[in-house]
């Protein structure tokens, strides 16, 4: 197991968009693994293979407390969808922010499990908000991008600003 790098808005790499997987092999399994430890680590209850810089259609979702309700859906499509909810949401590429997002309330999605099973499943309530959030990202699409223009440039200008200053902090202990 190893932990990935998460990259962060404004980096082009987030607008990629994820070509589908052709075939769920072990190298698949590793990386389903290594973006489990990376998205708990962080922590976090989703991560799209494209926030750690690999296009592929894939994601991994764990809403529940104890993290025991582990999803790795691949080649994700939703097939049904209904009711209408605004969560606050935030996201691991852009750190310390939470804005309200409106999506569908109920979905049902039809994946490949991690041994290449076809399935379907209906998500409702956080989880609902989730899969379709990171599915988003598979299409190079952020949260940032409901918001209107100027919300997020302010966003991307503070966090730059932040980079910069972890960037001098780093610089200083060397
Ligand atoms: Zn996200």
């Amino acid at each position: 197991m190893a932990k990935l790098k998460i990259l962060e808005f404004p980096d082009p790499r987030l607008r990629i968009k994820a070509r589908l997987v052709e075939t769920v092999d072990d190298a698949l399994r590793q990386l389903i693994d290594d973006m489990f430890e990376t998205m708990y680590d962080a922590p976090g209850i989703g991560l799209a293979a494209t926030q750690v810089d690999v296009h592929r259609r894939l994601l991994v979702a764990d809403v529940s407390s104890e993290k025991d309700d582990p999803w790795a859906l691949i080649n994700p499509k939703i097939i049904e969808k209904d009711g209408v909810g605004v969560t606050a949401e935030g996201c691991l590429s852009v750190p310390g922010y939470y804005e309200e997002v409106e999506r569908a309330e109920h979905v049902k999605v039809r994946f490949l499990d991690r041994d290449g099973s076809q399935q379907e499943a209906d998500f409702d309530g956080l989880l609902a908000v989730c899969v379709q959030h990171e599915m988003d990202h598979l299409d190079g699409k952020l949260f940032v991008d409901y918001l209107s223009e100027a919300k997020r440039q302010r966003i991307r200008k503070r966090l730059e600003k932040d980079r910069r200053y972890k960037q001098q902090e780093t610089a200083a202990v060397l």
